[in-house]
């Protein structure tokens, strides 16, 4: 297991993942209509979605997510009032990761913070991809085989669990202990940008 460095486009937002396992297969390509709609609001479509529209993402639980440096840059929007967390460096727009509310462990850290060179190696494959009906574009069927969407759920939902039972929802850097986000989330409109 390893670390997995952390670091907004500008640098001013540093972390890092903590006991990051290859085998452990929670890497995901998100297909969702939602996803796209925030790295659109921070004008990071080109540089987030692939040629499908999907945002590659790494799922962790709170406890393994560290920020080291410039959590007063880390800003949160929602795209609903009931939208999942996402939040993104105010510094220089760069989307970070996505959460649900602080009793629910997991974090979905989006591909464009992580500036790890080994990333590929300890990461491993993508596992699967999800939400399909949101792409924007035919995915190529190898892709898909590789890694399908059948059974991940379960899969998540299972971790999930584990995770809780084994108390790493906390701490969370991303909410205080009362549960309060550590910047209060924009709602966002509908092709509204940042
Ligand atoms: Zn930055
Ligand atoms: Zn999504």
């Amino acid at each position: 297991m390893d670390n997995l460095v952390l670091q907004c486009r500008c640098g001013q937002v540093k972390g890092r993942a903590i006991k990051v396992d290859p085998a452990d297969g929670t890497r995901v390509i998100c297909y969702c209509k939602d996803c796209q709609s925030f790295a659109h609001a921070l004008k990071a479509g080109a540089e987030v979605l692939d040629e499908q529209g999907g945002t590659d993402i790494y799922q962790l639980p709170p406890a393994r997510l560290q920020i080291q440096q410039g959590l007063e840059h880390i800003r949160c929007l929602r795209l609903s009032e009931k939208g999942l967390y996402r939040w993104y460096a105010g510094c220089c727009n760069t989307p970070l990761c996505n959460s649900l509310a602080p009793r629910v462990p997991l974090i979905g850290l989006v591909h464009s913070f992580i500036a790890d060179p080994e990333r590929e190696a300890k990461l491993g494959p993508v596992r699967a991809c999800v939400n399909l009906r949101g792409a924007t574009g035919q995915i190529p069927k190898g892709k898909l085989d590789a890694a399908p969407a059948r059974g991940y759920i379960g899969k998540i939902m299972l971790k999930i669990f584990g995770w809780k039972l084994s108390g790493q929802g906390r701490p969370n850097p991303l909410f205080s202990a009362k549960g309060e986000p550590v910047a209060s989330p924009r709602i966002l409109g509908p092709g509204e940008e940042i």
